[in-house]
């Protein structure tokens, strides 16, 4: 039998606000804990609620990106439950008149092809504190500082169809708010963490199979093993004569799989009713086109400008537009180097890997937009050969000098092209290989080019690899060939 996976996202994104969506206090990560919750944040008797209107701003921002409906009246909810980190015993989130309506994310797949993924609304709602298990012996402590952080829930209607869209509709979500400037999108801090919906079914058909929720599930990579775990799970399951039961399970990335935690029978029965401390939303059509007006350009249409404009490929631009930080870094290059094509090829060729290997983001870069722009010009106006570039980057990203022309003049790297010195050159290799003189000479004409790379090879090295690799090869062909 054929399988089919069906997933559904709802993904949590801490908004960039300073102070709390209901309170004053601030929202900064990494604070003492206890010392970022006020009275409001705590719940006590007395107290009242007043909303941030930076998290309706960017809730609107996000809705407005997405091209859903704004509505022009939202509710607050009062979700009801007990837990420690929860000490008001209700959460204020929105149920039933959400701030943003129906929507629609464009995915990009690896292989470059796109794919729309409904949104089907997204809400506001505060988050909860901490429990901290392991701090103390014998009992549990609580953190409430992130009690009352504003989160926007992202809920997808279950157009996806295996755990790669999953990944890249994350990554959408991620780009667009960090363009938006709307959240940090720092995953490994929980700014971004979603629940997985995951279900199968048979191939063909259309009733979607019972499924499973895996809750709080925090980067790119544990999505999508999550899933490829929780499919194989279910399929074993169905092809076994079981059944999938509806419940919410956790993800254990150390043992590579999911754990149930409550079934449907246990669920809480939260009692939602408008919150009666807090007036609904209403926004008006001016509001609504400000904010639309003030939109930043966002990742689909500089996508679409790298390609249509700069004649980038579908799947350059796309990695060059997937953060905020790489399409500037990357525009700046280009702007210096004046060659988009030359520019994306470094971004993601030299330094993308110098990145990866030393692990660091864009944004901590020890080679500037600025000094790698000016580099790939001297490339272009030949002053250097790939080679020597490749040596200018290290040195570079090594802090050795200040740009590309102070370490090209202080390290000789500068290309040579005169006829005449690499003429000299070619000789003095010749004169000292006469073995492979001789072999050139009796090869077949056809065998000789291959044979000429040691000649070249030896040439580069004479130069300390300034040669132009180009004149050395035309050069040598016509002086070896004349010994033939
Ligand atoms: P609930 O009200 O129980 O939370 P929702 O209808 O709001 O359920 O759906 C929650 C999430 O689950 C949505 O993202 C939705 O797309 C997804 N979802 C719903 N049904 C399925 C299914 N059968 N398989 C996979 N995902 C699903
Ligand atoms: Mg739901």
């Amino acid at each position: 039998m054929q399988w089919e996976t069906v997933i559904g996202l709802e993904v949590h994104v801490q908004l960039a606000t300073r102070s709390k969506i209901f309170s004053g206090a601030s929202t900064a990560f990494g604070a003492e804990p206890n010392t970022q919750a006020c009275a409001v944040d705590l719940g006590l008797p007395g107290v009242l609620p007043v909303l941030n209107e930076a998290a309706v701003a960017m809730a609107v921002k996000f809705g407005l990106a997405i091209h859903a409906e704004i509505p022009e009246v939202s509710v607050f909810d009062r979700k009801n439950y007990f837990y420690p980190d929860l000490p008001k015993g209700y959460q204020t989130s929105q149920m039933y008149q959400p701030i943003v309506g129906a929507g629609e994310v464009e995915i990009t797949l690896e292989d470059g092809t796109t794919k729309p993924i409904r949104v089907h609304h997204a809400h506001l709602e505060e988050d909860a504190g901490k429990s901290l298990h392991e701090d103390f012996h014998g009992m549990t402590g609580v953190d409430l500082n992130r009690a009352g952080t504003p989160l926007l829930e992202i809920v997808s209607e279950p157009d996806m169809r295996s755990a790669k869209e999953a990944a890249a509709y994350l990554k959408a979500i991620h780009s667009i708010v960090t363009y938006l400037g709307i959240s940090d999108g720092n995953m490994a801090e929980g700014s971004m963490r979603c629940d997985v919906n995951v279900s199968v079914r048979p191939k063909g058909q259309e009733a979607f199979g019972t499924r499973a929720e895996i809750k709080n599930v925090n980067s790119f990579r544990f999505v999508e093993r999550a899933i490829a775990f929780e499919v194989e799970r279910q399929i074993e399951l169905l092809e076994d004569g079981g059944k999938v039961v509806q419940e919410t399970r956790l993800f254990d990335p150390e043992r590579d799989e999911t754990r149930s935690m409550r079934t449907k029978e246990e669920a809480n029965d939260y009692r939602y009713f408008p919150c009666p401390d807090l007036l609904p939303v209403v926004l008006d059509k001016a509001y609504i086109d400000h904010l639309r007006d003030n939109l930043p350009e966002l990742p689909a249409e500089k996508r679409a400008r790298f390609e249509n404009e700069l004649g980038l490929s579908a799947y350059d631009a796309s990695v060059l537009s997937a953060t905020r930080e790489m399409a500037d870094y990357f525009e700046e290059v280009k702007d210096v180097c004046l060659d988009a094509k030359q520019a994306a090829n470094w971004v993601q060729g030299e330094l993308a890997g110098a990145l990866n290997r030393e692990n660091l983001s864009i944004a901590n870069s020890p080679v500037s937009a600025r000094q790698l722009g000016e580099l790939v010009a001297r490339v272009i106006d030949d002053t250097i050969n790939g080679k020597a570039a490749k040596q200018v980057f290290q040195a570079l990203w090594n802090g050795q000098g200040a740009s590309a022309d102070d370490i090209i003049e202080a390290q000789g790297l500068k290309q040579v092209t005169d006829t005449g010195a690499i003429e000299a050159m070619i000789d003095q290799v010749i004169a000292d290989s006469p073995a492979q003189v001789a072999q050139y000479r009796d090869a077949e004409p056809d065998k000789r080019g291959k044979m000429i790379g040691y000649f070249v090879g030896q040439v580069m090295k004479a130069s300390r690899g300034t040669a132009n690799p180009q004149q050395v090869n035309e050069l040598l062909r016509q002086k070896l060939d004349a010994l033939c």
